[in-house]
């Protein structure tokens, strides 16, 4: 099992690279962001409540999120080489969760790509996606909270998973494909 963690800020790539990844290694892709887009497209409960806390660029419950995750777990996933979490996990709690979520599975996180992208070029990023596909978060004062949650409640993970020994940091600029390259260089380290 090859489970990996895509790991970064809002804008740094996490997106395309996991699907240049699901098609290299026969993964199961879990956007946590998608499933919850996905959701309020459908106009659920659980859609509902998502979007009062996405538009404003807060990130979800963890109780919340990690249910989600444990029920898409018990899907298809398992039947797959292993799993790219991509949007997961965004804080401690919910890292430390995920660890036994896979436990009970008998796998653990293999590692943690961690896409390196400076702030400037996240918010020009991620002001041509509002543009071209009309994302709603994606826009001037969304963006800017996503990235205080970002550097408050997610960067700390850095350090979580460098002290587990499973943080692997990517340049996280320049052309996809070169990106693409230097991740599979790692995870090769990792196989
Ligand atoms: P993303 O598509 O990963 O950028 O996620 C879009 C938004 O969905 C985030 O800004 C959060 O509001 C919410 N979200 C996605 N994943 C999580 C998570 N793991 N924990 C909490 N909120 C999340």
């Amino acid at each position: 099992m090859l489970n990996l963690v895509i790991f970064g800020a809002p804008g740094s790539g996490k997106g395309t690279q996991s699907a240049k990844l699901i098609d290299k290694y026969g993964l199961y892709h879990i956007s946590t962001g998608e499933v919850l887009r996905d959701h309020i497209a459908r106009y659920t409960e659980l859609g509902k409540l998502a979007k009062e806390y996405i538009s404003k660029g807060h990130l979800i419950p963890d109780d919340v999120i990690i249910e989600l995750l444990d029920d898409v777990l018990n899907t298809e996933a398992a039947a797959k080489n292993g799993v790219v979490f991509d949007g997961f996990p965004r804080t401690i709690p919910q890292a430390e969760a995920l660890e036994k979520l896979l436990e009970k599975r008998g796998t653990k996180v293999s590692g943690v790509i961690g896409l390196e992208v400076p702030e400037e070029e996240l918010v020009e990023r991620m002001l041509k996606r509002g543009q071209e596909t009309g994302r709603a978060d994606d826009n001037v004062d969304t963006i800017k909270n996503r990235l205080e949650v970002y550097r408050n409640q997610t960067m700390p993970l850095m350090e979580y998973y460098t002290g587990k020994g499973l943080y692997m940091p990517i340049n996280g600029t320049g052309v996809v494909d070169e990106i693409f390259d230097s991740i599979t260089d790692n995870i090769e380290k990792i196989k």
